[in-house]
């Protein structure tokens, strides 16, 4: 095996006064020895240990640092990896990479140590999926199941849902093996024992998918409302309030028309907040009409409204463009005279949260952001075992895999010969298996025979 060498400073840019540069692949350590003057040869230190010295390019001393040695197997990637720590900020650190390029290390793509950390089998693709998350998360929620996902909590109930299904498999093969039995309706009963729990689960994941993309991205929400009603003041007050105000993730530019707060552990990602700031009213400028096209993209609503106004025609044209929607009411002005039908607002909201605020004052916000939250997640997420599925490919392969294994229980009620049944079980199992990437030929085989030795 040879791969080629990488390397990537792999410390945030611009940050703090240490900087590592990290290089992975066969050739790791000898490139690492062209730039590394000390008391002795990077090579011939022992693994895992870290040796000071001097990096030399062109005879010109360019930094001073401490440079850990890993032989691989037993290092993220499996390779051999050479962290070198130097301090001195981004100039240097950059001036060493340069120079590990120089000496025939390949500049690393985003994500490739991971990559090959998958590759070779260090982890699953699920928990590579989770370490890409991680680099991305936009808070601290979304960390956490990002990190849950590192950690392989995903691995571990997909692998558990895949050992039900072999289970079945099994057991099903096993009763076929003795005809005196009445095979059949024994088997359907093993078969519908069996699946109905592994789609409970499934479904229990699925639900949770929501809440994971939520997280992990920051759910769109538009502020809107007529003129003067007080948008920028909600804007305002939930910034404010915000715990959390979600940093730029390094690397990224920041896109100036977004910001993200974070309303008691759902991230929210403001759209269009410099229509709402610097115009002040995107109602009034674009009209209800192409306002209702920007409201395409968002995944929550905040309407508000006038206390001390009636409702207009343009109040009404809001309602109707956001009716499929999930929409928190806001009726602020609270302090002033009651002019609203309130009524009438309840009756537009149609069993959508309402709340009254006095924004001026401060009041009304906590009530405001126990809405939002009620509304992504019944019950408080904190502290509970969720498994968050938060990945697109993780879902479409959950969908997919709950579609087969209900296909598999209703075949069970009606005269399906139990072979075929026994095909969307396998799938059903297959479709898990590509979560976490394990290969999936012949592998139900081998296992059946591994696990059970059936076959004799
Ligand atoms: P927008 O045009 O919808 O963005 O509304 P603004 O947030 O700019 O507010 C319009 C005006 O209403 C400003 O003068 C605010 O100070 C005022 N305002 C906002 N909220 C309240 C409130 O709860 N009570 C009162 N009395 N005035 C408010
Ligand atoms: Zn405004």
């Amino acid at each position: 095996m040879n791969v080629d060498t990488i390397a990537a400073i792999s410390t945030a840019l611009g940050e703090g006064a240490i900087g590592i540069v990290r290089l992975s692949g066969d050739q790791a350590i000898d490139i690492s020895d062209k730039l590394f003057k000390g008391t002795t040869k990077l090579s011939d230190v022992k693994t895992h240990t870290i040796t000071y010295g001097h990096l030399v390019e062109s005879n010109e001393v360019i930094e001073e640092a401490m440079v850990t040695v890993m032989h691989g197997p037993k290092t993220y990637t499996r390779e051999n990896i050479v962290e070198i720590n130097c301090h001195g900020g981004l100039v240097s650190v950059n001036r060493v990479l340069q120079a590990a390029l120089s000496h025939g290390a390949r500049l690393a793509e985003p994500g490739e140590f991971t990559k090959r950390a998958f590759l070779n089998g260090r982890i699953d693709l699920s928990q590579a999926e989770g370490v890409m998350d991680l680099i991305r998360s936009k808070s601290d929620q979304a960390m956490n199941v990002a990190m849950r996902q590192v950690e392989g909590r995903l691995s571990g109930k997909i692998q558990h849902l895949r050992q039900q299904l072999l289970e079945t498999v099994a057991a099903v093969e096993v009763n076929i093996d003795y005809p005196e039995y009445d095979a059949e309706t024994m088997t359907q009963q093993i078969i519908r024992e069996k699946m109905r729990p592994v789609l409970v689960e499934i479904d229990h994941l699925l639900v949770t998918a929501k809440q994971g993309k939520v997280l992990r991205e920051g759910l769109a929400t538009a502020i809107i409302g007529r003129p003067n009603v007080g948008k920028s003041s909600l804007m305002n007050s939930l910034v404010h309030e915000s715990k959390a105000i979600v940093t730029d993730i390094p690397g990224t530019t920041r896109d100036t028309l977004e910001e993200y707060v974070n309303v008691r552990g759902v991230p929210l990602r403001l759209i269009d907040t410099a229509g709402i700031r610097e115009t002040e009213d995107i109602v009034e400028k674009i009209g209800v009409e192409r306002s209702r096209k920007a409201l395409k993209e968002a995944e929550l609503i905040l309407l508000v409204l006038n206390n001390s106004e009636p409702l207009t025609m343009e109040d009404e044209a809001l309602f109707e463009a956001v009716e499929d929607m999930d929409v928190v009411i806001i009726v602020n002005k609270t302090d002033q005279k009651q002019a609203i039908d309130i009524k009438k607002v309840h009756q537009f909201a149609n069993g959508r949260p309402v709340v009254t605020t006095s924004l001026i004052h401060d009041e009304g916000v906590d009530q405001l952001e126990e809405a939002i939250k009620q509304l992504f997640f019944a019950g408080d997420i904190e502290g509970q075992d969720l498994t968050y599925v938060s990945n697109a490919r993780h879902i479409g392969l959950l969908n997919e895999a709950r579609r087969r294994a209900e296909d598999a229980l209703q075949a069970t009620e009606m005269d399906v010969p139990v072979d075929l049944i026994q095909i969307d079980v396998t799938r059903t199992w297959e479709l898990l298996g590509e979560i976490i990437g394990e290969d999936v030929q012949d592998s139900l085989i081998d296992q059946l025979f591994s696990q059970f030795c059936l076959g004799k």
